[in-house]
Parts: structure tokens; sequence; C-alpha cells
């Protein structure tokens, strides 16, 4: 029966365990590198492919998509107030002195109806007189800020303007006007015509862009201010230099125009798509938050790396566990002799310094036995080295049987076993080696396998105050000599 030994090589141990620990954080880090360094370059890779194919073709076409739908909405009236100003009745009757107010409005009404309007409007210059689908609405003055518009238009270098103001016949709606300016057969300026869009509706209209488009949509125009803006997490009313993020861009998109561009708004990057639609004089602003396009493979990068961390985690757990299965694998087969299980020489002697230590310090005897298997060679030269080695085994067991847990034996040479007793003095030594070198004697088994007798001498020595390790084990090996001397089978105290 063999009792496990404390560790005999405590130094050993302690060392290898900070070994392992930095094999094991290396290995750890090794794979954390690796494992994340992969997943993080893919995801920005997939985030800058994102990014770009946003930029140079979703934003791009879903802008010219807009431009598409916009021109359709805002151009038609354009195209309508272009021909209410070349429209040679509106001309001739001005011309004619604006006789028969009722034609007009009667005209502005047909205009509204036909082309599903939502205001249309003459001003006269010569009379600044206001028409509208209701009738005459009033009369326009120079010093009435509300009529600034006019006189603004009076002075254009171009056919029209588009303006956003509020509308005074409809309860002051906002109303996107197209302002035309109408000219007589040779180019007098005769006033200005046009039809008015309400806001509302266009907003609408945006709304419904966003949504089908999940876009951001807003006009800015070539002040910067923003004009339109679809409801929602896009713009706001005021001008694109206010807006947080893009107030440094603001200058160079106005100057350049189209493009795309980049900026970052409550820690959101925003994507955004600029082009100028020369029909409105507006800048079409498309934009989409980087968070919402990236949120997929933002969720993938999170499961990845949630894989990652477990199978470093499980790596690392299982590289753990073996290793320590192997250092204790290592350790015993370092410290135990392989044909009696017993330890061997080279731990005994770290164990023998211990427990001399340890007596010494707690002032408690210590014996050590010497035992030699007499003429063992004869054993083995009758029976075979096999029966040799059975009896090798036999012996030590025989040995581990009669001492107690606390006590250590080890092979110490061939046959040769070596036994430290902690708590034990000569005359308890004397008593246990007798004890042990009966039981071998009587032992039927052993002498079963030999058809004789196996009998061991045994050299016994007390621990001697300041005595070294070297010196007991020395007296006990004369012991054990002596006790061949005096014809083997006995017992001798050194
Ligand atoms: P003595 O009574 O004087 O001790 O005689 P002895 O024959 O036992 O002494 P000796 O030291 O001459 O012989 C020891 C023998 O033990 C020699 C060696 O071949 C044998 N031996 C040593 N190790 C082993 C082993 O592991 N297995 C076997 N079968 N024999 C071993
Ligand atoms: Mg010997
Ligand atoms: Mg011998």
């Amino acid at each position: 029966m063999e009792t496990r030994m404390p560790s005999p090589k405590p130094s050993a141990r302690n060392a290898s365990i900070p070994r392992k620990r930095v094999l094991l954080l290396g290995l750890s880090l090794l794979l954390c590198v690796g494992f994340f360094s992969t997943t993080l370059i893919s995801y920005h890779v997939s985030r800058s492919s994102i990014r770009e194919s946003i930029l140079t073709q979703e934003l791009p076409l879903t802008s010219d998509n807009i431009y598409s739908e916009i021109l359709k909405d805002l151009v038609r009236p354009v195209f309508i107030s272009s021909m209410m100003a070349s429209d040679t009745f509106l001309r001739d009757w001005t011309l004619r002195g604006e006789r028969d107010p009722s034609e007009m409005v009667r005209y502005l009404r047909e205009i509204m109806a036909r082309y599903g309007a939502f205001t249309s409007f003459f001003v006269s210059e010569a009379t600044r007189n206001y028409y509208h689908p209701s009738g005459v609405l009033k009369t326009v003055h120079e010093d009435e800020p509300l009529d600034a518009w006019y006189f603004r238009v009076r002075r254009l270098m171009e056919p029209y303007e588009i303006n956003v103001d509020p509308d005074l016949a409809n309860r002051n709606l906002l109303t996107i006007f197209i302002n035309y300016r109408v000219l007589d057969y040779r180019g007098n300026f005769l006033g200005v015509a046009g039809v008015g869009l309400a806001m509302d509706s266009v907003r609408s209209a945006l709304r419904a862009y966003q949504q089908r488009f999940g876009r951001t949509i807003s006009f800015v125009d070539t002040t910067g201010r923003i004009v339109l803006y679809g409801n929602g997490e896009g713009m706001e009313a005021g001008n694109i230099d206010e807006v947080p993020g893009l107030r440094d861009q603001a200058r160079l998109i106005l100057a350049q125009g189209a493009g795309s561009y980049q900026y970052v708004r409550n820690g959101d990057t925003h994507l955004l798509n600029v082009r100028f639609i020369p029909e409105l004089k507006w800048f079409l602003f498309v934009e989409k938050t980087e968070g919402e396009a990236l949120a997929g493979i933002r969720h993938t990068l999170y499961v990845n790396l949630a894989v990652c961390a477990f199978v470093t985690l499980l790596v690392v757990g299982i590289t753990g566990l073996v290793l320590s299965r192997y250092q204790v694998r290592m350790e015993e087969l370092a410290t135990t002799d392989k044909l009696t299980g017993l330890l061997n020489r080279q731990s005994l002697d770290v164990l023998l310094h211990q427990a001399i230590t340890r007596a010494r310090r707690a002032g408690t005897p210590l014996s050590v036995l010497l035992a030699d298997v007499d003429h063992f060679k004869s054993i083995n030269d009758t029976y075979g080295h096999l029966v040799g080695d059975e009896v090798l085994r036999r012996v030590a067991a025989n040995l581990r049987e009669h001492l107690r847990e606390s006590d250590t034996v080890c092979r110490w040479g061939g046959e040769e076993f070596l036994m430290i007793v902690q708590d034990c003095d000569a005359t308890a030594a004397l008593l246990l080696a007798e004890k042990l070198r009966k039981a071998i004697a009587d032992n039927l088994d052993l002498a079963e396998r030999t058809t004789g007798q196996v009998t061991m001498s045994l050299g016994v020595a007390e621990l001697q105050p300041k005595e070294s390790a070297e010196t007991l084990v020395g007296r006990a090996d004369a012991a054990m000599y002596a006790a061949k001397d005096a014809g083997r089978d006995c017992v001798r105290l050194g």
C-alpha cells in the first residue's frame, strides 16, 4: 500500500507555477491579439466598404431619384408660371390697361383648377394690383416689407425666382412661390405672375421620399439657409452653418456644391451627398447616419468578439488543465521509483533534510533505517530477474504496510531501502526494525516465490545533535553492514 508523499520538490514545483502562468498568459495574449485583430480588421474593412458604397452609390442614386421626383413636383409649377408669363392673354390684358379685373381673376382661377396649384397670382407693374383667384387682393407697396419680394423680382436678372413666404391669401401658410417676370413683346417689364405650392404639401412629399428611401432629405438655398426639410432626425430650420458638425464644412459645401461629405453630429457620423438643382437654385442634401447603416455589421462584430473571447477562454482553460495534469505526471515520474512505486533516492534527499529541520525545530527524535535484502544476487541468479523484481516489489509493499503514514520509505539502491521515521528514538527504531525484519522473514508470499526464505539486514541510526543527513545515513549504512557481518537477517544500531 503506497501513501502519497508530500511533494518532494517544493522549490521546483513553485518555480513551475509562475512558468505555467507565463505560458498561459502568453497563449491568451497571442490568441486575443490574433483573434481580435482579425475581427477588428475585417470589421473596419467592411465598415469602410459600406461607407464607400453609401457615399459613392447609395446616396448619389437616392439623390438622382429624388431629383427626378422633385422635378416632377416642383418644376411643374415653374413651367406653369413660365407659361403664364408668356401667355398672350395675360400680356394683352395688361397692355390693354387691366380694364376688367374679373377676366384676370377668372384666368387665375382657371390656372389654379387646371393645374392643381395651391394658389396663382399676377401683380401688375402698371397698377401694382395683386390679382388672385379670389379677386384683387391688394396693391403692393415698396415700403411694405411683405411686398419686398415683388420689388426684388422686378430687379431680377433671371426670368424667375423661387421663394418661400407666408401666403397672405391663405391664412399666412408657408408657401413656395414661383415668381416669374412677365415682359411685353418688346421686353418691357409688365409684372410678376406665378403659382404657389403649400409648403406642407411639399413637406409631406419630402416625408414620403424620406420614408421611401430611408434617408434624410433637405433643401438648402445658395446662402446656406435650410429652406425645406422632412421632419425627423435630419436638418431643422436655420442655416447649415448652425448645424453642429457641419459648421466647419458649410462654406466649402456651398462653394463646391456637388460632392460627398462626412460630419459628426451627436456622436454619430453623417454621410452626406450634395447636388445642386439648377431649376430650383437649391442644393439637395441627402444624408444617412453611419450608425444605422453599420448596425448589422456591428452586431456581427459583437458576436464575433464574444466567440473569440469564448474560444480563447476555452483554449486557455483546456491548455491549463492539460499542463497541470502533465506537470503532476512529470513530478510523479521524477520522484518515484518505477519498479516499486516508492519514492526514489533524489526525492528522499530533499525529504530527509526537511525532516531533520522539522525534528530539530520541534525537539523530537528522528531515526533512519537502512534495509538490504540478503543474498539478493543469488535470488536473481537462481530464479531470474523477473522474480528478483517481483521480490523487490513485494518487499517494498511489505515495508510500506508496516510503517506509519507519516514515515517515509524510499528505494535507496538496487535492493536497499531507506526509511525516515519521525518522532522515534533509537530504542523505538530498533523495535520497528526488528518488526520489519520479522515481517519479511515470515512473509510466506515471498518464501513461495523463492522456494526459500527472503531475509534482510537492517541498520538503525538516531539523529544526533548537529549531525548532517549524510553522516546519519552513513551510520545507518555502517550498522547495516554490521548486521551483514553478524550473519544477516538481523538488526544493528549505528
Ligand atoms: P548481500 O547479502 O551481501 O547484500 O548480497 P547481495 O547479493 O544482496 O548483494 P549484492 O549487492 O552483491 O547484490 C545486489 C544485486 O541486486 C545485484 C544486482 O544485480 C541486483 N539488482 C539491483 N537492482 C535490481 C533490480 O532492479 N532488479 C533485480 N532483479 N535485481 C537487481
Ligand atoms: Mg546491496
Ligand atoms: Mg543485498
